[in-house]
């Protein structure tokens, strides 16, 4: 990659995201070593952070630095790097600055009452008290996408659009239709099978033995802890950037696998930004691909790898010499059933990776619906358990297991669910075409090496930064279009095979 035309841009860039992502290690220190009663003084701290960073992000100078390079890319003298960096330069200019400065008080003050309003609703079991502060989260989400040019029921594309470059609605419900269809049947032939997981038979596992297995296990997959850390935070994310990432996990003596997959999970998005272009972070070509393309590779690590039997012949030794009194009388076979374990749950975040895409489909729909003026939020909780019951076969037991359960919508994170799926069918997609180019992949994972598979991902996929999003990097990489066929095929495959179901 290369920028030379540019560098008054690539320096402003690079300033902004260095600002920025100081912005990010507070909200990092928050969630790991905040005192409890310095919370609102934090969350003083970071709005009078988030403003500086507006002001810098939305300046004249910046805005007369996009305008002299746009000239340039119009008169052809910018190469196709330049030409990316740009065009997502301008994408984001306008995006902070086209929303006038009542607007963006107003939605942040309004986000706040939601979100404080969802945590006690969601303790409450009380829908009612939530739904015209979710209602007012959905008017401002359409407000937002109308000064962006989305009007009516487009303004469901504008919210896709911001968490994948290039996807759409229309687009997203032609992906999830085969899988509504086929998943719930692979999941009813699971639960009709007579071989039964016991994930209840691996308990007291002590905790800074998982955290120390976990390290070892995270090491392994190529992650880099000389610009990176792992930390304990309530529920585990990875933040920062490929110079600084910062990941978390959280630790249950009596759920060892949650933490362990978890922890996978994270390093999938560790390794990805640790695979940007270094020398571009900042900038779009040292920016991932969009979170479904994020996705895929936290899905790809935690279960394409950490669940197939390659990864665990050659872990289960090392983890039953780290637990060896809570591991005596589970038997490799029901230890990786424990981990392959596939049942519908009404909590999304803790299902399996089949009724995973199910949960996804189901949040999709009312979004859609909502977007489109077919679903009123009072009537949201009937159409959830309706749904709830055509794909997962159960209704949760109230609406703080259902409706209430995720904390996207409150921040008016809307169009980000479906990003979970399409990263799933794109790490199915890139999973069949690593092992079709290194047939000898699985035997290099239980020799306890992984480099093979991190070299493929960092040269197919990481050092491409922005110039791919979702679809065209399943073109570019696969060689065909985002498609749902083979995440089926992989997820039939494995469980098929598992439970004894015949094909
Ligand atoms: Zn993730």
């Amino acid at each position: 990659m290369s920028c030379p035309s540019i560098p008054g841009l690539l320096r402003e860039l690079r300033r902004l995201h260095r600002l920025a992502s100081a912005g990010e290690i507070l909200g990092w220190d928050e969630q790991v070593n905040l005192p409890p009663d310095s919370a609102a003084f934090r969350g003083e701290q970071m709005a009078e952070f988030s403003a500086l960073l507006h002001r810098e992000a939305t300046s004249d100078a910046f805005g007369a630095l996009i305008e002299d390079a746009e000239s340039m890319l119009r008169s052809g003298a910018l190469n196709a790097d330049e030409v990316l960096v740009v065009r997502e330069a301008r994408r984001d200019f306008d995006r902070a600055t086209k929303l006038p400065s009542e607007f963006v008080s107003r939605k942040a003050a309004a986000q706040s009452r939601a979100y404080h309003a969802w945590t006690a609703a969601r303790a409450e079991d009380n829908f009612a008290a939530f739904a015209p502060l979710l209602k007012e989260q959905v008017d401002l989400a359409r407000e937002e996408a109308a000064f962006h040019g989305y009007h009516g029921s487009a303004a469901y594309d504008y919210w896709i659009d911001q968490f994948d470059p290039g996807m759409d609605a229309q687009t997203i419900a032609g992906l999830f239709e085969p899988l509504a269809v086929d998943l719930p049947p692979l999941v009813g032939a699971i639960m009709d099978s007579p071989v039964k997981a016991r994930p209840d038979l691996l308990r007291g596992f002590d905790i800074s033995r998982q955290e120390s297995f976990l390290r070892d296990v995270i090491a392994r997959l190529g992650f880099d802890f000389n610009r990176g850390r792992l930390d304990r935070s309530v529920h585990p994310f990875c933040s920062g950037c490929g110079l600084d990432t910062r990941m978390t996990t959280r630790f249950f003596e009596d759920n060892p696998l949650d933490s362990l997959f978890s922890g996978i999970h994270e390093t999938g998005h560790g390794l990805y930004e640790q695979g940007l272009p270094a020398e571009y972070i900042g900038t779009a070509l040292g920016t991932a691909a969009g979170m479904a393309a994020h996705e895929s590779q936290s899905r790809l690590w935690e279960n394409q790898v950490g669940r197939s039997r390659a990864f665990w012949q050659y872990w289960e030794p090392f983890y039953r010499q780290a637990f060896p009194s809570s591991l005596e009388s589970v038997s490799s076979d029901d230890l990786y059933l424990a981990i392959n374990d596939v049942h519908p749950i009404s909590i999304r975040v803790d299902s399996d990776e089949v009724t995973y895409n199910l949960h996804i489909i189901l949040r999709f729909e009312i979004e859609k619906a909502l977007f489109e003026d077919r679903l009123a939020v009072a009537d949201l909780p009937g159409e959830w358990n309706a749904l709830s019951r055509k794909y997962l076969g159960l209704e949760p037991s109230n609406n703080s297991a259902g409706c209430l359960q995720d904390v996207h919508w409150s921040g008016g994170a809307f169009g980000y669910f479906p990003s979970y799926c399409l990263g799933n069918m794109l790490a199915a997609q890139l999973w069949h075409a690593v092992n079709t180019e290194m047939p000898d992949l699985q035997n290099q994972f239980a020799a306890g090496e992984f480099s093979g598979l991190l070299s493929w991902l960092r040269d197919r996929v990481h050092s491409r930064g922005r110039h791919l999003n979702a679809r065209s990097l399943a073109e570019e990489v696969t060689g065909a279009p985002l498609s749902p066929g083979p995440l089926m095929d992989y997820l039939t495959e494995r469980y098929g095979s598992l439970y004894g179901i015949a094909g």
